[in-house]
């Protein structure tokens, strides 16, 4: 595994460039100021110009052109792996040049719906991010730049004698792409690869697909290629990338068996949060850390693709609001100091999903009780400082944080 750098500023002040081969190079980039969610941009050469994947970070991406330019080496192509923003916010800056733009059609849909729900992922990406944007380096400084070239199963080119097989798949989005460099043995694989448990279900977006996702890696694994290039980790070697992928393989299908197995079986979603878990070889692979995201989030995912919302309980159906249920609890207790002291003697007790829920009863119909607020943001507090998860960890923090502001 290439050299996978941690603590890369969002404005980095050089190309702090890595080379694969002497025709592949790549830069890790950082657009959400994370060491668990960072990005490569990368770029093949060729005797006709130079191709690249994935263009991520537009400060990065600045730097690269300047860098062709001095070389004499013109970018002839532009590839997205898909179209999340760190993997194509920096396109504009090699427009000038006038390069093909190529992804899969989904492509297009993707960011027809990032326009219209704009301001929902402004939000959400705030919370899952903890976005901390220096004043003057907006997340995006551009509309994103629309795709010249689409395709729908498979497409192919070839610039200064390197032939570029693209071909479709669905994983962590609907509009992957996978590309093979047969001559250099090398697979781009964008956001399918990363260091860690793969980002196969996510609270706040859309589905990912473990089914077509596992089909999408032994596809990659049938070309033998000695080099795996990933949205989050590069492989340099053909048996580290049997390794890696084969491990993500049987997580994606051990994962999706389980949940459609347990739906078959007349469990609920519930009981699979609690019942599915990873065996030990996976629970303990250096592979699959959850430190970006976790098993729970991949049973949502495949429970929301196959089932719909009811929970098997008459109640679930149509539920009235939490608000008015707590108020029941909450009058039938009579007594706050009482539901205060349960849900801090749990947060003692290292029950700390457990107290927040407790506390509901009380939050749930009133959202400025001092005291309930005061030791929410105690529970969260030791939530944030225990979560190994990017993403949840995310989410106490913004909370935690909305406490504090609270509270003064
Ligand atoms: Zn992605």
């Amino acid at each position: 595994m290439l050299e996978r750098k941690t603590g890369i500023p969002l404005a980095p002040q050089e190309l702090d460039k890595q080379k694969i081969t002497s025709d592949i190079y790549t830069v890790q980039h950082s657009v959400v100021g994370q060491d668990a969610h960072t990005a490569y941009t990368s770029w093949v050469i060729t005797e006709d110009g130079v191709v690249i994947i994935d263009p991520g970070s537009y400060r990065v991406c600045t730097m690269l052109r300047e860098e062709m330019d001095k070389a004499g080496q013109p970018v002839r192509y532009l590839i997205y792996t898909h179209a999340h923003g760190d993997h194509i916010g920096g396109a504009a800056a090699f427009l000038e040049q006038e390069p093909k733009v190529i992804a899969h059609e989904n492509a297009l849909e993707r960011l027809r719906r990032y326009e219209v729900t704009a301001g929902y992922i402004r939000r959400i990406n705030s919370i899952q991010f903890h976005f901390n944007i220096p004043a003057g380096i907006p997340p995006r400084r551009f509309p994103s730049v629309h795709p010249t070239d689409t395709y729908h199963h498979e497409y192919r080119f070839e610039l200064g004698g390197k032939t570029f097989e693209l071909f479709h798949a669905k994983g962590e989005t609907d509009d992957s792409t996978v590309i093979w460099v047969p001559q250099l043995k090398a697979v781009f694989l964008g956001d399918l690869l990363e260091a860690s448990f793969p980002n196969l279900g996510n609270p706040f977006k859309v589905m990912r697909y473990a089914h077509e996702w596992a089909i999408a890696l032994e596809k990659a694994l049938a070309l033998k290629p000695e080099f795996a290039i990933g949205g989050d980790c590069v492989l340099t070697n053909n048996r580290e990338i049997n390794e890696v992928l084969s491990v993500n393989i049987e997580l994606f299908n051990y994962l999706e068996e389980s949940v459609v197995r347990a739906a078959n079986d007349g469990k609920n979603l519930e009981q699979m949060i609690e019942e599915i878990q990873l065996p030990p070889h996976l629970a303990d692979s250096p592979y699959l850390k959850q430190v970006y995201s976790r098993r729970e989030f991949a049973i949502y995912n495949i429970w929301r693709r196959y089932c719909g919302y009811f929970d098997f309980s008459p109640s679930g159906l149509l539920p009235r609001p939490r608000r008015e249920v707590a108020g029941v609890v909450r009058q039938l207790i009579g007594n706050d100091q009482a539901i205060l002291h349960r849900a801090e003697e749990l947060m003692y007790q290292g029950q700390l999903q457990l107290a927040l829920e407790t506390l509901d009863v009380i939050l749930k119909v009133d959202y400025e009780d001092m005291a309930a607020r005061r030791l929410r943001h105690e529970i969260l507090q030791k939530m944030a400082e225990t979560d190994e998860c990017l993403m949840s960890r995310n989410v106490w923090v913004y909370y935690l944080e909305e406490d504090e502001s609270f509270l003064g």
